[in-house]
């Protein structure tokens, strides 16, 4: 039998020149051929009457679509041009209802090629050319069959043309390729088998052909990641958590000592977690709400439990400035009834503070003195309730006795493009243990909260592994935040306006996509008409002449935790008004008094994510306002932000973000790992569904599935998702 892992060189026609190229497009074996997919195909099959042309174009002319046609060459010709060295092959083609003028640029050998007389399909875009009065097929492509010809992306010295070529060669390779997935999968949802899948993506015969396979690969990759998930989910099935046992006495007692009224969806919230807690399964929760929505008081309500039964709780966040706050809003709540401690750890300092435990530790880190130290903060974390941290000492190795649950918050900020389920991060890379009376293992419940409104598809096809409760209700105090669109020229007013807030004591944020405006940033601008990025470092210097009289400071992510947690701390304090910053304030600092958040070049970001920004304003008694300013010229762009305008919803806005941009945006991450699919979409509801339901049947019987068991293992390994 063919071997499939053959090396692509020792094709015929290929060798190692070529090799080498198409390595570069990820071809190494005959496999990779075949997972190889066209970007798009040129349709030669459905061919139009040359007579309805005329009509198909004035139907279409916004999106200048291609057409084909099918006609005798009645006649065909080179000239010259008045500009040398240009020729022009110029020919009319004629089918029963009429004919057409088709031209070409700098191509004359296709007056050889292109018989008069012979019957050709072509295909091209067709405009109407004022000169001769009649309309004209432009550089159009040809085949003598109709077909649906596929393009590959292509790269120097391997064009498409030549990666179809190889393709058919090598498709009797094709018999050596085995199904993975089960027959009953295939038979219950319709899909094509794998074979048949690989040579019609690669050579349809007519769009039916096509779009089959297409779903089959589709259909494969959402199955695939689900499949990890529900894998996952029944590894952490197998294991043990502390039974945390919480009546419902305690929980109505604790509601009612807050100083506000829970929500009815916080409230449902922490039910559901308390339900998780008294399972002996570990908890793997996502808590889903808008920014705002009080998931922090949920969670920590969840480590008083956790802590009455004798467990300690460990909280996780992704910056420095949120676990100072955390841990500060932690102390003020609860500080008379739970130890907290607060771990941060930057680059060359590693520090221990808790509330107990006035010493801080400041060492640099080499082993000899970690060691140390982590055997200092042993005895002091011994003594904590809840430790408020940064996930990297963590991965230090500082092992934490008696941990019964771990909160993970904001969870999108770690790294989601690199890991398919989130569980993972408490289950892999934690090394907490707990070891029990029957020295079993035990580990710890695990809860994740995100701002990021995850819309239902995107959650069922990437988390699945995870239950999740969902806060949608805002608390009753909420204002609404008035958000505007600015133009350009409505700015100095928009200035004004913050001036008068300033005199009020109000304070604002500005937001830049940009750290510094690196040189020749302008080169790198996505299209001509756009600006320049604005840059917090470019912003802060502009601003500080524009507000003389009030006081501004700079933030970004670059800074050292020590600075940063001290210009959080001005500003709070309101001893700065204005705060030009990047998007590190999107996560979830609190400042009540800041009442206008400002956002230039909005349509860099996500709709979600500048949701998210204007969550941080509207936190106090006053009316806040969100200003939105672009120099896109892109109507599609402009119109996509002008729904912030009209929309608080969270949810609503990622669902925007999804359809427009895809998930990467939704996260704020490059799409990488599995967020980029090649066939699939994240919006495709009832696919994911199917796939989803698929994976959940064949995760029970894995065991008995070898061939899927090694896809899966290359899918997770090729597409980074381990
Ligand atoms: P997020 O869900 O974005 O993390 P937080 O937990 O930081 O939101 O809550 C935002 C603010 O709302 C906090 O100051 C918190 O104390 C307050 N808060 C939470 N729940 C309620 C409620 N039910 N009523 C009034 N204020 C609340
Ligand atoms: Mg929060």
């Amino acid at each position: 039998m063919a071997k499939l892992d053959l090396k692509i060189e020792y094709l015929p026609s290929v060798g190692p020149k070529v090799g080498k190229k198409l390595e570069k497009l990820g071809i190494k074996e005959i496999s990779d051929l075949f997972y190889y997919f066209p970007r798009r195909y040129e349709d030669f099959s459905a061919v139009i009457k040359i007579q309805d042309l005329a009509r198909e174009v004035a139907d279409n002319w916004q999106n200048q679509l291609s057409f084909s046609v099918s006609g005798q060459i009645l006649g065909i010709s080179n000239k010259k041009t008045r500009r040398r060295g240009f020729t022009v092959t110029e020919g009319v083609i004629a089918d029963q209802t009429g004919t057409l003028k088709v031209v070409w640029f700098n191509q004359p050998f296709l007056q050889k090629m292109l018989k008069t007389g012979s019957e050709i399909i072509f295909r091209g875009k067709v405009n109407f050319d004022s000169f001769s009065q009649d309309y004209v097929m432009e550089a159009p492509l040809w085949s003598r069959t109709r077909k649906i010809v596929p393009v590959y992306p292509e790269t120097a010295g391997v064009s498409s043309f030549f990666i179809s070529k190889l393709f058919s060669k090598a498709s009797h390779f094709l018999d050596g390729i085995e199904e993975f997935l089960p027959a009953k999968v295939l038979i219950k949802y319709g899909l094509l088998d794998l074979k048949s899948a690989i040579l019609k993506i690669h050579n349809p015969n007519n769009s039916e052909e096509l779009k089959a396979a297409q779903r089959r690969f589709a259909f494969e990759e959402l199955f695939l990641i689900s499949l990890k998930s529900a894998l996952t989910k029944e590894e952490r099935r197998s294991l043990v958590a502390p039974s945390i046992e919480v009546v419902s006495s305690r929980i109505e007692q604790e509601i009612a000592g807050l100083p506000f009224k829970l929500t009815n969806d916080q409230t449902g919230a922490l039910l559901d977690i308390a339900k998780d807690l008294r399972n002996k399964r570990p908890m793997s929760r996502l808590l889903n709400g808008d920014v705002g929505s009080g998931k922090t008081i949920v969670a920590i309500l969840a480590a008083l439990f956790v802590k009455e039964a004798g467990f300690k709780t460990l909280f996780m966040v992704p910056t420095s400035i949120l676990a100072g706050q955390h841990y500060e809003t932690f102390k003020r709540l609860f500080g008379s009834r739970m130890n907290i401690g607060l771990w941060t750890s930057e680059r060359k300092e590693l520090s221990v503070v808790s509330s107990q435990f006035t010493v801080s530790d400041q060492l640099s880190i080499n082993k000899f003195k970690t060691d140390k130290l982590i055997e200092k903060c042993k005895l002091k974390i011994a003594n904590c309730d809840v430790i408020v941290g940064t996930q990297a000492l963590i991965q230090k190795g500082v092992e934490i006795d008696d941990v019964g649950l771990v909160v993970v918050d904001e969870q999108h900020r770690f790294g989601v493009g690199q890991r398919a389920a989130l569980s993972e991060i408490s289950h892999l890379s934690l090394p907490i243990t707990h070891l029990n009376e029957k020295f079993q293992k035990v580990d710890p419940h695990f809860l994740s909260m995100t701002a990021t409104p995850i819309p239902r598809t995107l959650h069922l096809a990437l988390f699945g592994d995870l239950d999740i409760s969902l806060i949608k209700e805002k608390p009753e105090n909420r204002r609404e935040i008035k958000t505007r669109f600015v133009e350009s020229f409505n700015r100095e007013k928009a200035y004004e306006f913050i001036r008068e807030h300033f005199r009020h004591g109000r304070q604002a944020f500005v937001i830049c996509p940009l750290i510094e405006q690196a040189e020749g940033e302008r080169l790198k601008a996505e299209s001509l008409f756009e600006e320049d990025r604005k840059s917090v470092a470019s912003e802060f210097e502009k601003l500080k002449k524009v507000f003389p009289e009030f006081k501004i400071a700079m933030l970004h992510g670059k800074m050292k935790a020590k600075e940063k947690d001290q210009i959080m701390t001005d500003f709070a304090l309101n001893q700065t008004q204005l705060l030009v910053s990047t998007s590190v304030v999107e996560v979830g600092v609190d400042v009540p008094n800041a009442t206008i958040m400002m956002i230039e070049d909005a349509e860099h970001f996500g709709l979600a994510q500048v949701h998210q920004f204007r969550g941080r304003v509207g936190r106090g008694e006053h009316q806040s306002f969100c200003f939105l300013f672009s120099s896109s010229q892109s109507e599609k762009s402009l119109n996509r932000l002008r729904s912030l305008e009209s929309t608080s919803d969270g949810f609503k806005l990622a669902e925007i973000d999804l359809e427009t941009r895809g998930p990467g945006v939704i996260f704020g991450t490059d799409q990488s790992g599995m967020l980029s699919l090649k066939m699939a979409s994240y919006s495709d509801y009832s696919l994911i569904k199917i796939a989803s339901e698929a994976a959940k049947e064949c995760a029970l019987k894995i065991s008995t599935l070898p061939l899927l068991q090694q896809k899966l293992d290359n899918f997770i390994h090729n597409s980074h998702l381990e």
